[in-house]
């Protein structure tokens, strides 16, 4: 310790004061420096030498404090001293010093002016603090904090997508929100989705974001990530690529998902990550992806059964045909619709003639093929907004929308002639001689409401039986018939 710089500790102060003071400063568990009025060090105490590893002498020196600071640190640790040496004031800092053993540590310089006998500035008195914990655990909070936002921001997102998809009505809805969300939770990022057929064979295209080339439909057995049900990240090795499938996801970096809804797989998303993705994003990535990709399983999962229900709940199972309700339905709404307007509408009734015979020389299936084959006559010869029917048993109804009767009549003479025409192969025998009655009946012409117009259809369909069948009839009182 140079005796100059205890000796501005022993100022003013009795020879014990002066021992005490000489051993605060030295022996003070933190590092303590004075400097002069020109800015020279000339005191640094043994916490400080210690941590430099100089000595004294070394420290003292005009470049050593410049030396130990990090180079990215030196201007603005020496700006702030200097700008306060200029005004002569309090100053604090903070800079990177290197340590005895070359480590280099956050400190911060905290610097309150000395004042002399007479008041006037005479240097400064300042302590130094290794901050490098409380740094690294502000690094850490931030760390946290941005992590936490992060997460939030996802679950909103997550949810936000969850609302709307629950809003979509059939699964080609929800493309645009998929869209909208998925570009927003995963930036540029390209990513496709790919949906297990019916048949469950094929993998196809669904969503593609961002793909360099147009998505293929492959087969499952290709796919890793559906193979082991879980994700797979794709990485080239010398052997060629893990996944069969590699080249049509994207190659190397492609992150696969399997997206699964109610435990069973219903496709699987991919994002196309590039070569040398960092595992930190993969990590990251797999576990928001996993998330997304099975809420967007479940909703579209859901939907398909939606459509399912609602496709059986207005559908007959034999034929595949509308099933009665839904056919009263449409008409009630075709009513409506017509009363505001001038539209024009027909039903036909229509029953196969003799048909118990069927059943009795063929069987109760050969019965059931036939009634098959009769709904596919009836939805060729139709127009596709019509609404084929079965009715009950063997009687079946249609609803001809924008109808006028003479298109009705035409129509009804041409399913006519198609069941006369039919030959139907059941177990080698040809099954053919069907055929069939119609009734007509027209809105407005013949009938203003449900009931009556579906009465004067039955009306011309029971005039058709008795007429001799095979043939399309008016009811009582039509020209036509
Ligand atoms: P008509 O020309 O007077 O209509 O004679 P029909 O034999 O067709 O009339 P009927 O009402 O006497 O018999 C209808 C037959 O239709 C009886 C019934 O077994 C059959 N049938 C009704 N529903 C089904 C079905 O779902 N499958 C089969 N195979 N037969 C059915
Ligand atoms: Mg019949
Ligand atoms: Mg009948």
């Amino acid at each position: 310790m140079a005796s100059s710089s205890i000796a501005v500790m022993e100022q003013g102060t009795g020879a014990a004061d002066a021992a005490l003071f000489r051993d605060i400063a030295r022996y003070a568990p933190t590092m303590l420096w004075v400097s002069d009025a020109r800015g020279a060090m000339i005191f640094l105490n043994e916490q400080y030498l210690r941590f430099t590893g100089l000595t004294a002498e070394q420290a003292r020196s005009p470049t050593s404090w410049k030396e130990q600071v990090h180079p990215d640190d030196r201007e603005h640790a020496m700006r702030a001293y200097v700008d306060a040496l200029a005004d002569r004031r309090a100053f604090s800092v903070e800079y990177r010093l290197r340590r005895h053993d070359g480590m280099y540590r956050a400190v911060l310089d905290l610097a309150q002016p000395r004042r002399d006998s007479e008041g006037g500035f005479d240097g400064y008195i300042g302590t130094t603090f290794d901050i490098t914990e409380r740094k690294a655990q502000e690094a850490a909070l931030v760390e946290s904090n941005r992590a936490v936002r992060e997460q939030s921001r996802e679950l909103n997102l997550l949810y936000e997508l969850k609302s709307d998809l629950q809003v979509c009505r059939e699964v080609d809805e929800t493309l645009p929100v998929l869209a909208k969300y998925l570009g927003r939770m995963f930036g540029e990022r390209a990513l496709a989705i790919r949906l297990y057929n019916n048949s469950r064979d094929l993998v196809e295209p669904f969503l593609a974001l961002g793909c360099r080339t147009p998505l293929a439909a492959f087969s499952p057995e290709r796919c890793w990530a559906l193979r082991k049900g879980k994700s797979h990240f794709e990485e080239t090795t010398a052997f060629g690529p893990v996944c069969p499938n590699a080249a049509s996801c994207g190659g190397d970096g492609a992150l696969c998902l399997p997206m699964t809804a109610f435990g069973e797989c219903v496709g699987v998303m991919q994002f196309d990550l590039g070569a040398g993705a960092d595992s930190v994003l993969v990590d990251a990535l797999q576990r928001s992806g996993q998330r997304v990709a099975d809420e967007v399983a479940a909703a579209i999962e859901e939907l398909k059964l939606r459509a399912r229900l609602h496709h059986q709940s207005v559908r007959d199972p034999l034929t595949q045909l509308y099933n009665r309700r839904y056919f009263i339905e449409s008409l009630a709404r075709e009513i409506n619709r017509a009363e505001q307007g001038a539209a024009e509408f027909a039903v036909l009734m229509l029953d196969l003639d003799h048909f118990k015979l069927f059943n009795d020389t063929h069987g109760h299936q050969g019965g059931d093929v036939v009634l098959r084959e009769f709904g596919k006559v009836l939805v060729r010869t139709l127009r596709g907004g019509d609404v084929p029917c079965r009715y009950g048993g063997e009687e079946f109804a249609v609803l001809m929308l924008d109808c006028p009767p003479a298109g009705a009549w035409r129509r009804a003479e041409e399913i006519r002639a198609a069941v006369a025409a039919m030959a139907i192969d059941h177990h080698g025998t040809v099954v053919q001689g069907i055929t069939t009655s119609i009734g007509v009946a027209c809105f407005p012409a013949d009938a203003g409401n449900v009931e009556q117009l579906v009465a004067r259809a039955d009306d011309a369909l029971y005039r058709a039986k008795k007429a001799g069948r095979d043939r399309v009839c008016g009811h009582a009182g039509t020209d036509a018939s």
